[in-house]
């Protein structure tokens, strides 16, 4: 496979370099744009997603490609940090998480870390180059004292200069807004898949919930990180009505994480078999072109990926990872390898 996805991606960079030469200077003219800022919404039906799923390869990436330059410096890359502030225990029951108390997959429960330990983190995150610091705890909605302690840590991350997202489950009324009032740039909160597919993967909670939690951040005016999975048995129409519904989200989120199922052992999903790369390079694709403004970020199961792949991706429009060796409890790359690859791919973090 390794071969395969190198020959593709030399056809494809010969491709993409008669674009460069004829587009170079469009390029310059609009990547600073200052509509790239702005973020409003289209309504896309789940019939012009799936038309897209269903173009040849090359032809949606350069589709997606297109749209990325009109956007976004084609150079630049967001790198992410991401710290489980509170790890393990989880009351939900996510068919693909390690961290859910309904399975035995070796995770342990634990408690909330002090702000020392984040702060130190963050500080080293940052002299690696990071640009947002992300935590995430194990909770299904967090309580007020637990926000309380969560609103120290956005605190501290955000007096060291870096930008700051949580992911804490589903807030109640009113949460949001004290996240926003404590400086909280970015809530993540992930539909994961379709609304016809969730019960499939989730039973603790609905697809509703979901979206009302979403609804409460955008009110709030915090910038939202949604996005999704792929590979967890889902159909190609179910990936469609998931983009669908991300982007008629108004706004389209501002960020959004696009993951490849990493089958976790003691999870009911620890048997899945992996997806090709392409499919994740076709997703990435798509979601570039209904979410042009959105940073896209190739997330989880970066590790199942070849260098080839992931400048696959990032030539589909992804413009942003997690860099650290872990993903809450997940593997991800060493940041040595990342290193190398965006200097031989010739990307440079974006900086704040
Ligand atoms: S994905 Fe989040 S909400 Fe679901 S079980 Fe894991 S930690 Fe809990």
């Amino acid at each position: 496979m390794q071969f395969f996805t190198r020959t593709f991606l030399s056809i494809l960079s010969h491709h993409l370099l008669i674009f460069d030469m004829n587009t170079i200077d469009t390029m310059e003219a609009t990547v600073h744009s200052p509509a790239a800022t702005e973020h409003t919404a289209a309504q896309w039906t789940e019939e012009q997603v799936l038309a897209l799923f269903n173009k040849g390869l090359l032809e949606l990436i350069w589709e997606a490609q297109t749209v990325h330059r009109r956007y976004h410096h084609p150079e630049e890359i967001e790198l992410a940090s991401l710290l489980s502030v509170k790890t393990g225990g989880c009351p939900e029951n996510c068919s693909y998480c390690p961290q859910s108390k309904h399975y035995d997959t070796g995770v342990e429960n634990e408690p909330l870390l002090d702000i020392d330990t984040v702060l130190a983190a963050a500080q080293r995150a940052k002299e690696h180059g990071a640009h947002r610091f992300c935590m995430g705890a194990a909770w299904r909605s967090p309580t007020e004292k637990q926000l309380d302690n969560i609103i120290e840590m956005i605190q501290g991350v955000k007096a060291l200069g870096l930008e700051t997202c949580v992911t804490l489950g589903m807030l109640k009324k009113g949460q949001a807004q004290r996240l926003k009032e404590a400086g909280l740039d970015f809530y993540n909160h992930n539909l994961d898949t379709s609304a016809d597919f969730y019960s499939e993967i989730i039973s603790t909670r609905s697809y509703e919930d979901r979206l009302n939690t979403i609804q409460e951040v955008q009110q709030a005016e915090l910038k939202s990180c949604v996005g999704g999975i792929i590979g967890m048995g889902e159909s190609v129409e179910q990936r469609a009505r998931m983009i669908t519904t991300l982007a008629n989200l108004n706004p389209y989120p501002q960020s959004v994480p696009i993951n490849q199922l990493v089958p976790a052992a003691g999870t009911p999903m620890a048997q899945h078999e992996p997806i090709h790369p392409f499919e994740l390079v076709r997703t990435i694709a798509v979601v570039r072109i209904c979410m042009p403004k959105a940073v896209v970020r190739l997330s989880a199961g970066r590790t199942d990926l070849d260098d080839s792949a992931q400048a696959l991706c990032f030539m589909a429009g992804a413009n942003s990872i997690f860099y650290g060796d872990t993903l809450l409890t997940t593997p991800n790359p060493e940041q040595q390898r990342d290193k190398k690859l965006l200097h031989a791919l010739g990307l440079r973090p974006r900086q704040a």
